[in-house]
Protein backbone atom coordinates (compact mmCIF):
# COMPACT_ATOMS: atom_id res chain seq x y z
CA UNK A 1 0.00 0.00 0.00
CA UNK A 2 1.00 3.28 -0.74
CA UNK A 3 1.56 5.23 2.09
CA UNK A 4 -1.11 8.01 3.17
CA UNK A 5 0.00 11.46 1.29
CA UNK A 6 -1.41 14.84 2.06
CA UNK A 7 -1.87 18.04 0.68
CA UNK A 8 0.71 19.87 -0.88
CA UNK A 9 -0.56 23.06 0.08
CA UNK A 10 1.33 24.98 3.06
CA UNK A 11 -1.11 24.90 6.08
CA UNK A 12 -3.70 22.53 4.91
CA UNK A 13 -3.52 19.27 6.72
CA UNK A 14 -6.67 17.57 4.21
CA UNK A 15 -5.45 14.34 2.50
CA UNK A 16 -4.55 14.27 -1.17
CA UNK A 17 -7.19 13.10 -3.21
CA UNK A 18 -6.03 14.93 -6.81
CA UNK A 19 -2.35 14.84 -8.24
CA UNK A 20 -0.72 17.74 -10.38
CA UNK A 21 1.29 18.04 -12.83
CA UNK A 22 3.19 20.50 -15.16
CA UNK A 23 2.94 19.07 -18.83
CA UNK A 24 6.10 22.11 -19.29
CA UNK A 25 6.04 20.81 -23.50
CA UNK A 26 2.49 21.41 -23.73
CA UNK A 27 2.17 23.82 -21.91
CA UNK A 28 -0.55 21.87 -19.65
CA UNK A 29 -1.75 21.81 -16.35
CA UNK A 30 -3.05 18.47 -15.17
CA UNK A 31 -5.27 17.49 -12.76
CA UNK A 32 -5.93 13.60 -12.12
CA UNK A 33 -7.32 10.89 -9.42
CA UNK A 34 -4.33 10.69 -7.11
CA UNK A 35 -1.79 8.83 -8.55
CA UNK A 36 -0.25 5.39 -6.33
CA UNK A 37 3.04 6.98 -5.80
CA UNK A 38 4.37 10.15 -5.65
CA UNK A 39 6.75 11.82 -7.93
CA UNK A 40 9.10 14.79 -7.45
CA UNK A 41 7.39 16.14 -10.65
CA UNK A 42 3.74 16.14 -9.74
CA UNK A 43 2.05 17.77 -6.23
CA UNK A 44 -0.77 16.10 -4.88
CA UNK A 45 -3.84 18.21 -3.72
CA UNK A 46 -6.87 18.11 -1.98
CA UNK A 47 -10.52 18.07 -3.55
CA UNK A 48 -10.18 21.69 -2.00
CA UNK A 49 -7.28 23.19 -3.36
CA UNK A 50 -7.44 20.98 -6.44
CA UNK A 51 -10.78 23.40 -7.43
CA UNK A 52 -9.02 26.30 -6.70
CA UNK A 53 -6.32 25.27 -9.31
CA UNK A 54 -6.07 27.24 -12.09
CA UNK A 55 -3.50 26.84 -15.05
CA UNK A 56 -0.75 29.94 -15.45
CA UNK A 57 -1.42 32.44 -18.33
CA UNK A 58 -1.33 30.87 -21.66
CA UNK A 59 -1.73 27.17 -20.48
CA UNK A 60 -4.57 24.86 -20.58
CA UNK A 61 -5.83 22.80 -17.14
CA UNK A 62 -6.84 19.25 -18.39
CA UNK A 63 -9.09 17.77 -15.67
CA UNK A 64 -8.88 14.12 -16.24
CA UNK A 65 -10.71 12.69 -13.15
CA UNK A 66 -13.68 10.83 -13.65
CA UNK A 67 -12.32 10.05 -17.26
CA UNK A 68 -10.50 6.89 -17.03
CA UNK A 69 -7.65 8.48 -17.67
CA UNK A 70 -4.00 9.46 -16.42
CA UNK A 71 -1.80 12.04 -17.81
CA UNK A 72 0.72 9.23 -18.45
CA UNK A 73 -1.83 7.94 -20.83
CA UNK A 74 -3.27 11.30 -22.36
CA UNK A 75 0.89 12.59 -22.48
CA UNK A 76 1.50 9.23 -24.69
CA UNK A 77 -1.71 10.24 -27.50
CA UNK A 78 -0.87 13.79 -27.43
CA UNK A 79 -4.26 15.91 -29.05
CA UNK A 80 -3.78 17.26 -32.59
CA UNK A 81 -3.34 20.65 -32.58
ZN1 LIG B 1 -5.25 21.38 0.55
Amino acid sequence: MAMRRGCARPACAEPATVTLSYGYGSATVWLEELTPEGHPMTHDLCERHAARTVAPRGWTLVDLRGTGTTVAKAMAEPVAS
